[in-house]
């Protein structure tokens, strides 16, 4: 694999930008490696600057479920974006995306479009706040929220309760206010509850957790939160950036049937474009201004290419209803991953739903961020770095999901495998 001109951007990006990159993970430093530049995307595929073409299961980290430069999507955004790219003024197709949304989930009359998934929980977070007059919030270790300040929070050293601040410039007295409790244990909430009783505003979890790499809700898990939020009159949070649109048409709460009070989405509904959305009964959501007091604003909100590209998205999920196809190539990718490591004598547990999943060098089941934390990461930088040399493009961190999308087919799967299968330990 050629890596030069990947190289020596990288070093050039390095002197004026924080890291080289603009977002953290972008940095491929959990996997011991440097990064690659892109050039251009079209269906599977990433070429860098180097000319490599590369299979990518990280899909610019979960939008691009029909691929990459869709040749609809791209049609629509072309068509809106010559009619200009920002009013600052309503459009109507913002209410047909609110529309769609609407039709799509049980648990949404209205949702407010902001531009990216990081924002739409810190309104969702505001939202609970003002409409509860409570502070406190009960967050997942394991789970990410964006890079919310109050959510920024990790386990301090003894009892998991009170959260401290898990990056220098988030306050001590806002991490305060964030309760943790381990992932698929709801008896840990119900205590917290019972111990802050009448002070906890929300539970915000990820209904299928995604950024300690694919975690399943364990059966019950779920409408147990939903239980215990109702009777102590705490608001359910479903982030749904990851997992809306992504399992099927509407999100994890269709799947697991349990109805939150705020949903938060992001990711799918732009195709690949910024975007973020909150959304629940209307009694909640007109407690946003200007009909209500909390405030929320945004100048690029409801931008009309982004919204043009997330409805193009959204249309073509509902007519190509895509969900069980994705769902069993991935099975079989999983199985065949499973075999070959397996064969070659590697400890390794896959945790998958519909098109996301995550390997991890772990031979014991994951179910939580311990049992997570317990996967063999050198290992897994030693894969990434096997598989890009093999022109297959991977999340660059065990910690992450894996995605396909309607433009994988059988021969990217068959290559994937047969890549693996000449992975020398
Ligand atoms: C990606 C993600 C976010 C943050 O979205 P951004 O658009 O990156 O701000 C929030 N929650 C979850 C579950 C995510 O996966």
């Amino acid at each position: 694999m050629k890596n030069s001109k990947n190289m020596q951007l990288f070093k050039q990006a390095q002197k004026v930008i924080p890291g080289g990159v603009n977002s953290p993970v972008r940095a491929f430093k959990s996997v011991g490696a440097s990064p690659i530049f892109i050039q251009k995307a079209k269906g599977a595929y990433l070429w860098d600057e180097d000319g490599n073409r590369y299979i990518d299961y990280c899909l610019s980290w979960g939008p691009l479920i029909l691929g990459h430069a869709d040749r609809r999507v791209l049609a629509e955004v072309k068509k809106n974006m010559a009619n200009g790219t920002s009013y600052g003024i309503p459009t109507a197709i913002e209410t047909q995306l609110a529309e769609m949304i609407v039709a799509a989930f049980d648990s949404i009359d209205k949702v407010r479009l902001v531009s990216s998934g990081t924002e739409a929980v810190m309104t969702a977070i505001r939202l609970a706040r003002g409409a509860t007059g409570r502070d406190k919030i009960i967050k997942f270790i394991g789970c990410y929220h964006g890079h919310v300040d109050s959510l920024l929070v990790s386990a301090g050293s003894g009892l998991m309760t009170l959260g401290t601040p898990s990056s220098p410039g988030v306050p001590k007295d806002f991490a305060q206010n964030t309760l943790l409790a381990p992932y698929n244990d709801a008896d840990a909430v119900e205590r917290l509850l019972a111990k802050y009783a009448g002070q906890v505003a929300a539970v915000i979890v990820e209904p299928v957790a995604g950024n300690m790499g694919t975690v399943l809700p364990e059966p019950g898990f779920l409408k147990k939160l939903r239980n215990l939020c109702t009777k102590n009159k705490t608001l359910l949070i479903f982030d749904e950036v990851i997992s809306g649109f992504r399992l099927c048409y509407g999100g994890a709460q269709t799947v697991y049937k349990v109805k939150p009070d705020l949903t938060t989405l992001g990711k799918i509904i732009g195709g690949g474009f910024p975007i973020g959305a909150v959304g629940g009964k209307a009694a909640i959501m007109d407690k946003l201004s200007p009909q209500g007091s909390i405030y929320q604003a945004g100048t690029l909100s409801g931008n009309p290419v982004c919204v043009a590209a997330g409805i193009a998205t959204l249309k073509q999920l509902r007519a190509l209803n895509p969900y069980k196809k994705l769902g069993s190539l991935t099975e079989r990718l999983c199985g065949g991953i499973c075999q070959t490591l397996a064969a070659k004598g590697i400890p390794n547990t896959i945790n998958q739903i519909g098109s996301m999943f995550t390997l991890f060098f772990n031979d014991a089941a994951v179910t939580d961020y311990d049992t997570a934390a317990k996967s063999d990461t050198k290992r897994y930088a030693r894969y990434f770095q096997h598989m890009l040399e093999s022109e297959i493009y991977l999340p660059p961190s065990q910690f992450e999901a894996n995605f396909l999308s309607a433009a994988h087919t059988e021969k990217h799967l068959d290559q994937t495998l047969k890549a693996i299968d000449k992975w020398k330990l």
